[in-house]
């Protein structure tokens, strides 16, 4: 959180303005998270997950449909495909970092594919050259699932601002949180007018409310102003959260390099990730993981894959490079609290051996 000097002042004003749903905080957090990123057409929602299923619905991706995506991230990124209506279709990942390989995107394609899913795992921008070749070449559009990737770059751009969809998570343990809130970055302009009206049940909130005509069963997924208030000052203070994060992961880039039974990630050379977290991929990682713990530096999977999980059974296929990350992939703290000792005492630990 940003100091409370800076936001408990804001906060009061607007708890006690007699104005705490949606209306001009939302629009001006929408402006300024838009100037932040690079992508001005932005739509804020109550959750990632929000803003996620409403990317697939104005990509139009229903009932029939297809969505390719990868089983390596967090359930809601698969779970909102589902609750559009439409088929999860897992394509394997780039086993040096977890992330979808657009060749193997490209092999799933069908006449039904009407979206593609693109996560950018722990905050490793994927391959998007290749794989924004791969869906024009089919006309199929791209949804970023940037939860991870605020702040991250793609050959000199931010992450978001070249896609038709981008979704960013506001939730708590991200880069930036207002407690809970989504945003969705857009291509087309166009898309903005029916992105309002499905997030407020259909409904245009700027025309007088017994004039409107539900043609569309919409959602209540907005933003409001006591959240929109906390984003506004959480932007002022977030360069320096997302530069220490970007600093501890480069820290880790060198000092772990070269030691016996740990393997760096490797990514795109355009691609300069945010470090949400920081990846190794280690030789029997289950006792490295214990040996971490016993030294008291928190480690974890974070995610499930999620074709394992029963909700996505018609989906299971064989994924050989998700079974070798998955299977030697560890987490460590990379995040804005961890400081310079901390980040010795972690890759001394693991020079050390386990
Ligand atoms: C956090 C997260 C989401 C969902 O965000 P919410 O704001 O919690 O709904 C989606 N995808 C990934 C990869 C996430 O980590």
């Amino acid at each position: 959180m940003a100091p409370e000097a800076a936001l408990l002042p804001r906060l009061r004003e607007v708890l006690y303005s007699g104005q705490i749903s949606e209306g001009p905080p939302v629009t001006e957090f929408e402006q300024r998270f838009g100037a932040f990123v690079g992508q001005p057409h932005m739509l804020s929602f109550y959750s990632g997950t929000a803003a996620l299923h409403t990317a697939l619905l104005l990509a139009r991706a229903g009932p029939g449909d297809e969505v390719i995506s990868t089983a390596m991230t967090a359930e809601p990124t698969n779970l909102a495909i589902v609750h559009a209506g439409a088929r999860v279709v897992w394509a394997d990942v780039d086993p040096r970092n977890g992330n979808l390989a657009a060749a193997a995107i490209a092999e799933k394609i069908t006449p039904r594919t009407r979206a593609i899913m693109v996560v950018h795992y722990g905050g490793i921008p994927a391959s998007m050259a290749a794989i924004r070749a791969v869906a024009e070449r089919h006309g199929v559009a791209l949804i970023e699932d940037a939860a991870h990737a605020l702040g991250a770059r793609y050959a000199g751009l931010p992450i978001g601002s070249q896609s038709e969809y981008t979704m960013y998570s506001l939730q708590a343990i991200k880069h930036l949180t207002t407690v809970d809130g989504g945003m969705l970055a857009c291509r087309n302009p166009d898309d903005l007018p029916r992105g309002r009206r499905l997030r407020w049940f259909g409904m245009d909130r700027a025309a007088p409310r017994t004039e409107v005509d539900v043609a569309e069963a919409g959602y209540k997924y907005h933003m409001n102003n006591v959240n929109a208030t906390i984003g506004l000052v959480q932007l002022e203070y977030i360069r320096p959260v997302i530069a220490r994060h970007v600093a501890n992961g480069k820290y880790y880039d060198a000092a772990l390099r070269g030691i016996p039974g740990i393997e760096l990630c490797a990514w795109d050379a355009a691609a300069e990730p945010s470090y949400w977290f920081y990846t190794v991929l280690a030789e029997r990682r289950d006792e490295l993981a214990r040996r971490l713990t016993k030294l008291g530096i928190g480690n974890s999977l974070v995610h499930k894959r999620n074709d394992r999980h029963s909700v996505f059974a018609a989906s299971r296929c064989e994924l050989p490079g998700l079974d070798r990350f998955y299977d030697a992939m560890l987490h460590i703290p990379c995040g804005w609290w961890v400081g310079d000792a901390e980040r010795e005492y972690i890759a001394d630990a693991l020079r050390q051996g386990w």
